[in-house]
């Protein structure tokens, strides 16, 4: 999977990183080859545009790194918007490859329903998870399979039962998959089993009847996991089909499955944008051991293939914070002022912790610059600012005089923001301006000591 999309991207990027300098044609260019690349790759077209548009409006806002060149900055951001798509607002990485991620730090037993269409790797992935839980969280696990429908289906999970060395419940001829589903619970509380995996039945389509039968399990197990299993070879179907699921069952995570397989990678980078639920795992072949978590980080990077890039960039940003520190007492000492110091100066804020706290023990910190530093130190109010200044242009940043009516409202919505706070955020750079003035006039760096003392 990825390898056409990994090929492209590199060629673009390859490009990129070899000039020493970039136009803004040269970046919107590497974007239409990207944008090209992704659909090509049978991305969704809604999660392209908001991907570039999520790239070019980081680029626009990206401070300048010395140390590096302006491609290995554009390859920097893409990465990181790769992974913002890949992990949605809450994705944090499970650190531990072999880790599934699943939600079963529960009361036991733990139920995790697995669903999805006939075919789609279903009864293998329940076996899979099984293994892995029972080896690595050591964890009793019972394995039942609710599909009465398919010939065999119930005997296949056995086999694989066998296989992994997992309990698998016994069948009894007759009984409906709600009926099955009850006895598995019971028998798992009886047995002192910590996580029951309840495999339900798919079909070859989505229909009612299946919904219907999948929800009423789900009424009677209350799992915490509710896995939808997909073919990530079926491409934009198994989008289609996560959104249904999602939509008649609810699902808390999905499964890819033949990854191993050479689809276009669409799926995997689509699902977690249009689904709005996290891609857990990947199915990476037939063996019993071939599960992945799905990691969006490390993903990204198989993608782009550029992790010493993506590296480099973040070390010299870690650098830069000495450079803005610099920065800012000359400008202090100048008298001069402008979003851009603004800019840093919050986010100087925001690495210096609990701001409020650390003043209270400066001794001889005198009351103006509490105030001032005190009325930024909210996060949220500070992640609010940062986002408005980085709407702006390079222009309005130097001079933001220029900032009138229908400027401020235009910054308002790209930054999410409102117009009264972006009148606020101008009356603070407003009133820092004043003060570095008079600092000047009270002699530079010297002047600025006496205000300290
Ligand atoms: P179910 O109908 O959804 O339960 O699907 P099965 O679990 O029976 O899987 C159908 C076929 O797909 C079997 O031959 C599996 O071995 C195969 N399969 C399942 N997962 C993967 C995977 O991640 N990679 C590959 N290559 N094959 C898989």
């Amino acid at each position: 999977m990825f390898e056409g999309l990994s090929g492209r991207l590199g060629d673009v990027f390859d490009k990129l990183t070899r000039r020493s300098s970039l136009s803004e044609g040269d970046v919107d260019a590497a974007m239409r080859e990207v944008r090209l690349a992704l659909l090509e790759a049978d991305v969704a077209l809604p999660v392209v545009k908001r991907f570039i548009a999520d790239v070019k409006e980081k680029a626009i806002g990206q401070q300048v790194i010395r140390s590096v060149t302006p491609g290995q900055m554009v390859v920097k951001i893409v990465h990181d918007a790769l992974v913002a798509m890949l992990a949605g607002p809450d994705g944090a990485a499970e650190p531990d490859p072999m880790a599934l991620g699943l939600d079963i730090a529960q009361t036991p037993p733990v139920p995790i329903l697995m669903v999805g269409l006939q075919g789609s790797g279903k009864t293998t992935t329940s076996a899979k998870i099984a293994l892995r839980i029972k080896t690595r969280e050591r964890k009793k696990v019972l394995l039942a399979s609710l599909d009465v429908y398919r010939p065999a289906a119930q005997q296949q999970l056995a086999v694989l039962g066998e296989q992994t060395e997992t309990d698998c419940l016994p069948i009894v001829p007759g009984q409906m998959p709600v009926e099955i589903a009850q006895r598995a619970m019971k028998e798992a509380r009886a047995g002192g089993y910590d996580v029951v995996i309840l495999d339900t039945a798919g079909r070859l389509h989505i229909d009612e009847a299946l919904m219907a039968e999948v929800a009423a399990v789900r009424e009677i197990v209350r799992p915490h996991e509710t896995l939808l299993v997909t073919d990530a070879m079926t491409g934009q179907d198994a989008v289609t089909i996560a959104s249904e699921f999602n939509e008649k069952v609810g699902i808390t995570g999905i499964v890819l499955t033949r990854v191993d397989g050479d689809s276009r990678g669409g799926a995997a980078l689509s699902m977690r944008a249009v689904t709005g639920v996290p891609v857990k795992l990947m199915g990476m072949g037939e063996k019993m051991d071939a599960l992945d978590a799905f990691h969006p980080e490390r993903v990204a990077g198989r993608i782009l293939g550029m992790g010493d890039i993506v590296s480099l960039v973040e070390k010299a940003a870690q650098t830069i914070e000495v450079e803005d520190a610099e920065r800012l007492a000359q400008r202090l000492a100048e008298g001069q002022w402008d979003m851009n110091d603004l800019l840093g100066q919050l986010r100087q804020i925001k690495r210096m912790g609990d701001v409020k706290g650390l003043l209270g023990m400066m001794p001889g910190i005198n009351k103006m610059q509490r105030q001032l530093a005190e009325a930024q130190v909210d996060n949220k109010v500070i992640d609010h600012q940062e986002a408005i200044i980085l709407s702006m242009t390079a222009k309005e940043r130097r001079n933001p005089d220029l900032i009138k009516a229908s400027r401020k409202k235009r910054i308002a919505a790209g930054s999410g923001t409102t117009v009264p706070e972006i009148n606020r955020l101008l009356k603070q750079h407003e009133q820092m301006a004043m003060v570095m003035k008079r600092i000047k006039k009270m002699g530079g760096r010297k002047g600025l000591m006496n205000l300290l003392k």
